[in-house]
């Protein structure tokens, strides 16, 4: 199970989607997670439940290359 994970990182999940990618860009990370598919461009929306569930394994790719976010 994931528990950490910000706006901006890449995760992959449990079930592939049906265009057949399995990896998503989160959007969106409050009550409800948006998912942005990297294969189809689709976007979906969970609950925090339900993606904590769905979710596999994050790929924080993006936060370190990202200076806005850098922390002191
Ligand atoms: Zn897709």
């Amino acid at each position: 199970m994931i528990n950490d994970f910000a706006l901006g990182d890449h995760v992959i999940m449990r079930k592939p989607h049906a265009c057949g990618g399995n990896e998503w860009l989160i959007i969106r990370n409050g009550a409800d997670i948006k998912l942005k598919c990297m294969k189809c461009a689709h976007i979906v929306m969970l609950d925090r439940c339900d993606f904590i569930r769905a979710a596999k394994r994050i790929l924080p790719i993006e936060r370190s290359e990202n200076p806005i976010e850098e922390k002191e």
